[in-house]
């Protein structure tokens, strides 16, 4: 190697180490810092520092997981986002919208099984009366007890109610909120700038208007996860923003339990997908760790790259897998699909499997554990 490219790669050394020390000694990193890290850090000096940070946070040795069942309760939607391939158009006659004896049917047997909780989230169908949100919410929550959580409504879906009934934010979340909504799940981010938001899905929520919803719903104790899913044009910058949007929102809510990286699939042909190698995933999953100083907990899904990513996956910032999950239309399961398969992948992956609800309250009632042996829930 000749002297200049030495130099160079001690450089980029040095810089490295400085930045990751800053971390290990718990001084917040700067987004450039971050970018950095990103585009010349070396994956096995970051994920050391990750996992450091994840044990000092999170109890080592321990990996949570939960399981709930997902409720999409219509597919009608009029955002039309490009990667979508769950949606049908309003008025095509191809779609559908639960009733209320069809979802309490699905409840009672994630129930049965084990998952008490309902993730309850559908496209954006002006027509559904805001009565309807408040019904479901009611009916689970009395059929089945106020200790069912009940996570639902992404920031779109949530302006559609403030649109429709004239309400302000607060006023819809307040009614939700009574009606027996616990928490809410922070969805539809993608990657959180005005360009790839208009790239992607022009009508969706801009970046202002998405930190607007969850900051309301933060104040009025409605807390979640946040997320970010990227493997389209976005740039590393472009990463690294929405992770600074995140953490910069964290520090005024604290209303995030958890951070989830997620990358785009090939559902449809309306967008550029280009396949986010595993190493790309584990050192955006250990830059999560480290960036986001103010989240207890970041997770991994199993779901996206498989068991073998998941497993270096807890060895690089993660803490927890997220979910059994039952039903899921937006995106396949992948490989683990009741929870018995889930605590011995935890087991063989040198951890012990805690259960846990939507808000990091680990279960000790016996009642919210598996029923089955066997059987996929
Ligand atoms: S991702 Fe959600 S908001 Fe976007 S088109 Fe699909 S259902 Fe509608």
């Amino acid at each position: 190697m000749s002297t200049i490219m030495q130099n160079l790669e001690n450089n980029k050394k040095r810089l490295t180490s400085q930045i990751l020390e800053k971390a290990l000694k718990g001084i917040r990193i700067t987004p450039e810092e971050a970018y950095y890290l990103y585009i010349e850090g070396d994956f096995l000096e970051i994920q050391y520092v990750a996992r450091e940070i994840r044990n000092r946070i999170n109890q080592p040795g321990i990996v949570s997981y939960t399981a709930f069942r997902v409720i999409n309760y219509t597919n009608y939607c009029n955002v039309e986002c490009s990667f979508c391939s769950f949606m049908d158009e309003i008025n095509s006659n191809r779609g559908y919208v639960l009733t209320k004896d069809e979802i309490l049917k699905k409840m009672e047997e994630a129930i049965a099984l084990g998952a008490p909780q309902m993730f309850f989230q559908g496209g954006v169908y002006p027509k559904i009366p805001f009565d309807y949100y408040l019904d479901i919410l009611s009916s689970v929550k009395k059929e089945f007890g106020k200790e069912i959580h009940i996570r639902g409504f992404s920031p779109i879906e949530l302006l559609n109610l403030k649109n429709i009934t004239g309400l302000s934010l607060e006023e819809v979340l307040i009614q939700l909120k009574q009606a027996g909504l616990d928490s809410v799940p922070g969805a539809g981010a993608e990657i959180l700038t005005e360009r790839m938001r208009n790239l992607l899905s022009p009508k969706k929520t801009t970046p202002e208007e998405w930190v607007y919803v969850m900051e309301t719903c933060h104040k009025l104790n409605l807390k979640g996860s946040a997320n970010i899913v990227w493997g389209s044009e976005e740039t590393k910058w472009e990463v690294i923003q929405h992770l600074n949007l995140i953490r910069d929102l964290q520090d005024r809510t604290q209303g995030f339990f958890s951070f989830i990286p997620w990358t785009f699939q090939k559902q449809t042909k309306k967008f550029y997908v280009r396949n986010v190698p595993a190493n790309e995933y584990l050192k955006v999953l250990a830059i999560c760790r480290i960036f986001l100083d103010n989240i207890p907990h970041i997770e991994t899904s199993l779901m996206v790259l498989g068991k073998g990513v998941g497993q270096i996956a807890l060895q690089s910032g993660a803490d927890d897998v997220s979910s059994v999950i039952i039903e899921e239309n937006v995106l396949k399961s992948y490989g683990i699909n009741n929870e018995d398969n889930l605590k011995e992948f935890l087991l063989e992956s040198g951890f012990f499997p805690i259960k846990r609800d939507f808000n990091y309250q680990y279960y000790t009632n016996p009642k919210f554990f598996l029923k089955s042996q066997k059987g996929n829930i």
